[in-house]
């Protein structure tokens, strides 16, 4: 039986997405492949309210957040971690032998202004890395507050980790002046995993030309070049099977209308928090609760492994905690294009098993 995910990645694909990866493939030096490439751009500029150009990248997010580090730190870079993924980023830097620090916040904290501003004004950071949405704690950090601190260095390159919530959440790239705005496929945009996506200002794009041994697949100067000169394609061949599903999901992302989507995200997880609330706690202060998926504080001690058994009998998956989270909390994902409905039918049957209700 297959078990519907509420787990923060991959999350539940709709049928009609999966069928798009079945289309007839095309050569990825031709026209076709060059409208089908430069469609995703201008439907992905609009959902990252961008002007700034897209790059596709046929790896997971992963692979954006290392080119990001890489490509455009030519000094130092700061590195705001509020959870795993926030730590991941710094692991890059480091080994790719990039000099970086780790401002690290206490889990189910955010990455406060303050913070960033006293590590800028020492003046020894070129770029900037933050996570929007920390997947581990289900936190998401004030990216509105922290981008007017960044707009007090322009020098300072900008990057943001986006992959649990662009797609979800309202992220207005230009707006907040971030120059590099990253996420993957499989998070709230609904599709399977193989594919990550960024936003790049051009700033950060020449910036990037004076940083030595950016390495090749993903060097972001070349991947930014190469779709100028060459009409949108890309150096080597990219993941034409999801970029036809990304293609079609965009244009049921804008059927849908972008604030109709994401307010479906926020009425998903207002409903969470509130039954987290009522049955348990909820691991991350309310203010800066996630939108896109909700960290359980698992108060009661329940067996979460016993329950997500429980739980795959009837066709559901949820999260345990991650790393040392586990089984002290609990992750409840919802995001991409699940409904406020079969969240509420996912908690009646975790009301059930528990003899909660
Ligand atoms: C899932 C996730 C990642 C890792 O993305 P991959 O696509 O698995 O490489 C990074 N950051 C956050 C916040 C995530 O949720």
């Amino acid at each position: 039986m297959h078990k519907k995910l509420f787990i923060p990645g991959p999350v539940e694909v709709r049928a009609e997405i999966l069928n798009k990866m079945a289309t007839p493939m095309i050569g990825h030096r031709s026209k076709d492949a060059s409208n089908l490439q430069r469609d995703i751009t201008n439907k992905l500029k609009r959902l990252f309210y961008t002007e700034n150009q897209i790059l596709l990248s046929t790896s997971s997010g992963t692979g954006l957040m290392e080119a990001a580090v890489r490509c455009c730190t030519k000094e130092r870079a700061a590195i705001f971690s509020i959870g795993s993924f926030g730590d991941r980023w710094h692991e890059m830097a480091v080994s790719n032998g990039i000099e970086a620090d780790l401002f690290k916040s206490e889990p189910g904290t955010v990455t406060s202004p303050d913070m960033v501003d006293d590590a800028l004004k020492t003046g020894k950071y070129d770029l900037v890395a933050i996570t929007h949405n920390e997947t581990s704690t289900g936190v998401m950090n004030p990216l509105d507050e922290i981008s007017r601190v960044m707009k007090k260095y322009p020098d300072v390159i900008f990057c943001v980790d986006a992959v649990s919530s662009a797609g979800g959440v309202k992220i207005e790239t230009d707006k907040l002046g971030i120059d590099i705005c990253i996420t993957s496929s499989q998070k709230a945009f609904g599709l399977p995993p193989g594919l990550s996506m960024c936003t790049i200002s051009e700033r950060a794009a020449e910036k990037a030309r004076y940083v030595k041994n950016r390495g090749y697949y993903l060097d972001l100067v070349l991947l930014y070049d190469t779709i100028k000169k060459k009409d949108y394609q890309y150096p080597s061949t990219p993941n034409l099977s999801l970029m036809f599903a990304l293609n079609y999901q965009l244009d049921r992302i804008m059927d849908e209308g972008m604030e109709n989507r994401f307010e479906r995200h926020l009425a998903m997880a207002e409903y969470t928090r509130t039954w987290a609330k009522k049955n348990f706690a909820l691991f991350a202060d309310e203010k800066h609760a996630s939108v896109t998926l909700t960290t359980v504080d698992n108060i009661r001690q329940i067996s979460v492994k016993n329950l997500n058994e429980e739980l795959g009998k009837r066709g559901f998956a949820i999260s345990n905690g991650y790393g040392s989270l586990k089984e002290k909390t609990f992750r409840i994902a919802h995001m991409g294009d699940l409904t406020l409905d079969e969240v509420k039918d996912l908690l009646f049957n975790i009301d059930d098993i528990l003899s909660l209700a």
